[in-house]
């Protein structure tokens, strides 16, 4: 018998799904990771999670099971409405057909959402009412907690934080946009501006650490070169965070938060990238709102996702 009530969260990625049980006080007590197999379709993807819910399971209680997935999804119906990463994913009952081979009632949540919902619940916003969390990785998630809840908009979308329009004429980004924050500051668009550099001809620690290959630089080698003080890879990080927190000044002018968290792989250099974005909003942002926005780093790490769709199956079945 398990003393407090136990929850599942399903972080469902494009190459891996991450799972976990965790308890009512956001304790995660077992985990397990398993490859999406997202080329053999939709059926066989979530036969794949629903395998490895009952293999984490086993014969504990549990009482629901929260979804974390890309979205747009129609989160009240359970519905994933387009996703990029996951073809055949549009329009499947997602929630629905997880719910019959897990014998569980089953949540589904944005997964930045829920990332949020997780860093606001055992994470570095714990406690906070109004908290803001961005997420740097292929692209760039976003959620919103006001007044102590998860703020979804009139249709889901709210928290596209990443689809913000920082520069008119900037670079294309996915959605159709040009010049999105997503497409000046995700992972993706630091290691860009990385090889830029390179290619410009500046010498920097980052080609070394990526074995000699200009290909291989990511994200993570500027942040490893950047504790290395490399002065490129700070530059880089520099003209990225100056991106993030023209972002960042744009939320908090608008809503006023009392926290902005920074997280994902793109956000391992830490400070390094925290300071630019700090120097960015001291100069963007209002004073009205500036004077009670702290700036801070994401606590939970790849955990986020899986704690924070606990959260949502958790309120949901409360
Ligand atoms: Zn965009």
């Amino acid at each position: 018998m398990e003393k407090t009530r136990v929850f599942a969260g399903v972080d469902l990625g494009g190459t891996n799904t991450k799972l976990g049980l965790i308890s009512e006080t956001g304790e995660i007590l077992d985990r397990l990771q398993v490859p999406t197999p997202t080329q053999s379709g939709y059926e066989q993807v979530v036969e794949s999670v629903a395998d490895g819910l009952r293999m984490l399971i086993g014969s504990r209680h549990v009482v629901a099971i929260g979804i974390g997935a890309p979205g747009p999804l129609d989160a009240e119906c359970g519905v994933v409405i387009e996703a990029p990463n996951l073809p055949g994913f549009a329009g499947k009952a997602l929630a629905r057909d997880l719910q019959i081979r897990s014998e569980r009632p089953v949540v589904l949540e944005n997964d930045a959402n829920a990332a949020a919902l997780g860093e606001w619940w055992v994470g570095a916003g714990e406690g906070i009412r109004h908290l803001i969390v961005l997420t740097i990785g292929t692209g760039i998630g976003g959620g919103l907690i006001l007044g102590g809840r998860l703020y979804r908009g009139s249709s889901f979308s709210a928290g596209e934080v990443g689809h913000m329009t920082i520069e008119p004429n900037g670079p294309p980004c996915a959605c159709g946009n040009h010049g999105c924050l997503e497409a000046l500051a995700s992972a993706p668009a630091i290691a860009a501006r990385a090889r830029e550099k390179l290619q410009k001809g500046f010498e920097s620690l980052m080609l070394d650490l990526a074995g000699g290959d200009p290909a291989a630089i990511s994200a993570e080698v500027v942040s490893r070169a950047c504790a290395e003080n490399d002065p490129v890879a700070l530059r880089v990080l520099e003209e990225t965070g100056r991106y993030l927190g023209i972002g960042a000044a744009n939320l908090i002018n608008v809503l006023n938060p009392e926290l902005v968290l920074f997280g994902g792989g793109g956000a391992q250099a830490g400070e390094f990238l925290l300071a630019p974005i700090q120097k960015e909003v001291d100069r963007r942002s209002f004073s009205g709102s500036r004077c009670r926005a702290e700036l801070g780093l994401c606590a939970l790490g790849n955990d986020a996702g899986v704690v924070g769709a606990a959260r949502v199956a958790m309120d949901a079945n409360p």
